[in-house]
């Protein structure tokens, strides 16, 4: 055994989407922080396809980005093919998604991270979490280093007992060609947390040169694309030694994707082999998304439909490799290679690379804090796929707020937390510790209440003064955004005081039929996106109104903090569901309470007149004897 002679105060374990957030951000803050990660080669490395965004997906990276995280300007310049989703819809849907080189997306995450000062990098599997009586302080690797700090953010994806399958070959690992890690769950069960099993998939990927391109529809990317970033300024774009170049800068245009379809033919070879599918023949029990189903899946539960849609995807301007979206499966590699060959266009396709499916541990979330701690190990914070999410984005956001939460712990600070009014982020993280989840858990616009609030257009307005009071958005950044603030502020007022035939022009830019650039007064000097967010609060003002509305009564229940000693068990009135969830979330507001399934609304009634009748004012901790003073009611 042997102890690192420097002691950190942050240490996060895993490089990944949410490992690199996480450091990021402790180290931003100003923390000593240090990245654990098995293969320093794969820091930001992106395991399936090579995208950022999409629905909700594009929301989240847009708030990482206000926060100060990194994927949004690492999207910006690594991405070869941006679209803007829904432009024909209301703001509130429109994502934009962008299909990244994966290989400029990864090194250029890992040279942000080597550079980035109070963080140090250091190769090594972790196989315990150390503690004292379940208190972290630190972690020791499978050759017996032992790295100490009071606090612990593990990242650690898809890798705990990772188990691939491709039809009958199973072999352990978490990702292709990387070995998975045994001891971890272990340490995570002693310490009292319990684990789940979770299972993803991703397709097989495809030599350009052996698809023919000629029968497809070609999707390209919206001119001018649509950036991730708010930070378009580039002294935030500097990279190394090859220039201040982007991809897109490099390629000089954007590179398409294609559509293609599957066929009928891909169906019945489907339908007569579902047996050899590991997870319909039973050897893969674990639950998969949902949202992002296998092509098996697809077959399975939409019978009556012929074709599905599939797409061809380049994962870089180097390689000729091509992600095949939409054809994820775990059927034996001898099937894939017949399969992959009834998609239109790929008639004579190579696979570079099989599919495959991964199972792997996660820990049930709602042990958390809504800071992302475990409740019963303090100094311990988990993030990302760890948690039971899928997804880059919600590996990445989880990342940013336990990377925040685990330094302001360090700093003894009160946690942030993110309130589903405010942030995608804050949904996520609350529906997480708040429900839990029985399958990997992705992001859509739908979990959110307040759609119209929480754009992606709007997320610096919504997050730049509280990451910037974090300490986690740096000051020339945020100056940037406050000037664009005063110049949105500025043109709606200059738009109400200029009248016209008894009319402003702020008044007929209400109208959905009259545009900003329609206006024989328009200010020609404006940046777009301050026209942008003019024209969205004078024509959804009405809407904006109503949701705020919403939001005042929310946090009537939302600011009701329920006193952490309180035992549900001598609560009597509740029902045996509510007093099991309650007693297993122990939600920190009584607005978190009525968001646990099986808390009914009259169960959360009863706690609001226990906790009237108690006379310990509700915003403190209820002293040690609450118990006794609860009521028998
Ligand atoms: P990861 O990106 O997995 O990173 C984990 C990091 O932890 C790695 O750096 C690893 O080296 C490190 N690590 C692990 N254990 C240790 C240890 N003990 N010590 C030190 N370092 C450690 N997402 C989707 O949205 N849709 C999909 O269809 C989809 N399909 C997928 C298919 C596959 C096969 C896989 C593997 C992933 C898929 N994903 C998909 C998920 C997506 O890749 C993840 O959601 C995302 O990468 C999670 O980020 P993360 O940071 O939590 O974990």
């Amino acid at each position: 055994m042997f102890v690192h002679p420097r002691t950190f105060e942050v240490i996060v374990v895993g490089g990944g989407h949410a490992g690199v957030e996480a450091a990021l951000a402790s180290a931003r803050m100003g923390v000593d922080t240090l990245m654990l990660a098995l293969n320093m080669d794969t820091i930001g490395q992106m395991s399936c396809n090579p995208a950022i965004g999409g629905l909700a997906k594009g929301h989240l990276a847009r708030e990482i980005d206000a926060m100060g995280g990194e994927m949004g300007i690492n999207t910006d310049r690594s991405g070869l093919h941006f679209r803007m989703l829904n432009l024909s819809k209301g703001p509130s849907v429109r994502a934009p998604r962008a299909q990244c080189d994966k290989k400029a997306y990864q090194f250029r995450m890992k040279w942000i991270c080597e550079r980035q000062p109070h963080l140090t990098l250091i190769q090594g599997e972790v196989h315990r979490v150390l503690h004292r009586e379940r208190r972290v302080y630190g972690v020791e690797t499978r050759m017996g280093a032992q790295y100490h700090a009071p606090t612990v953010v593990l990242t650690t994806g898809t890798f705990l007992r990772g188990l691939m399958h491709i039809g009958t070959d199973r072999s352990s690992g978490g990702r292709s060609g990387e070995s998975a890690v045994s001891g971890l769950s272990g340490s995570l069960g002693e310490m009292g947390l319990e684990l789940g099993r979770l299972k993803t998939g991703t397709p097989p990927r495809l030599l350009r040169k052996s698809i023919d391109f000629s029968v497809l529809e070609a999707q390209p990317g919206d001119e001018p694309p649509p950036r991730f970033s708010y930070w378009t300024d580039p002294v935030f774009h500097v990279e190394h030694s090859s220039g201040s170049s982007s991809i897109l800068e490099r390629l000089g245009r954007q590179m398409p994707c294609h559509v293609s379809s599957t066929t009928p033919e891909t169906g019945r070879l489907i339908e007569e082999n579902l047996h050899l599918s590991p997870m319909y023949n039973g050897r893969v029990e674990s639950a998969g998304p949902r949202y992002c189903p296998s092509i098996e899946d697809k077959v399975v539960r939409f019978p009556d439909r012929k074709t599905h849609r599939i797409f061809l995807e380049p994962e870089g301007i180097e390689t000729d490799e091509y992600y095949m979206n939409g054809f994820s499966t775990c059927l034996p590699y001898e099937l894939q290679i017949r399969l992959v060959r009834t998609v239109r266009g790929c008639e004579n396709a190579e696979i570079l690379r099989p599919a495959y499916a991964v199972e792997y541990d996660f820990v049930l979330p709602v042990q958390l804090d809504a800071s992302l701690e475990a409740r019963e190990c303090p100094g311990l914070f988990l993030a990302g796929q760890i948690n039971g999410t899928s997804g880059y984005e919600e590996a990445a956001a989880q990342g940013l707020m336990a990377g925040i939460n685990a330094a302001r712990r360090v700093r003894q600070e009160d946690p942030l937390i993110l309130g589903r009014n405010e942030a995608y982020i804050g949904v996520l993280i609350d529906d997480l510790v708040t429900k839990g989840t029985t399958e990997p858990y992705r992001m859509f616009t739908s979990r959110a209440e307040y759609r119209l609030l929480l754009r992606q257009d709007n997320a610096d307005s919504r997050l730049c003064p509280v990451a910037h009071r974090a300490g986690v958005l740096d000051r020339t950044r945020f100056e940037i955004f406050q000037r664009k603030e005063e110049a949105i502020r500025k043109e709606l007022a200059r738009l109400e005081s200029i009248r016209h035939n008894g009319q402003s022009l702020a008044q007929r830019l209400r109208r959905p039929d009259v545009h900003y650039d329609q206006l024989d007064r328009r200010d020609r000097s404006l940046p777009s996106e301050v026209v942008e967010q003019v024209e969205i609060a004078l024509k959804y003002e009405g809407y904006i109104t109503r949701q705020e509305e919403e939001v005042r009564r929310f946090h009537r229940l939302e600011s009701l903090r329920i006193p952490s000693g309180i035992d549900y068990a001598l609560i009597r009135g509740l029902s045996n569901e509510a007093r099991e969830k309650l007693q297993q979330v122990r939600p920190g507001t009584l607005g978190q309470a009525s968001r646990i399934s099986g808390v009914s609304p009259s169960d959360v009634g009863l706690l609001m007149v226990i906790m009237k009748r108690d006379r310990n004012p509700l915003d403190r901790d209820v002293p040690r004897g609450t118990r006794e003073r609860l009521p028998r009611a």
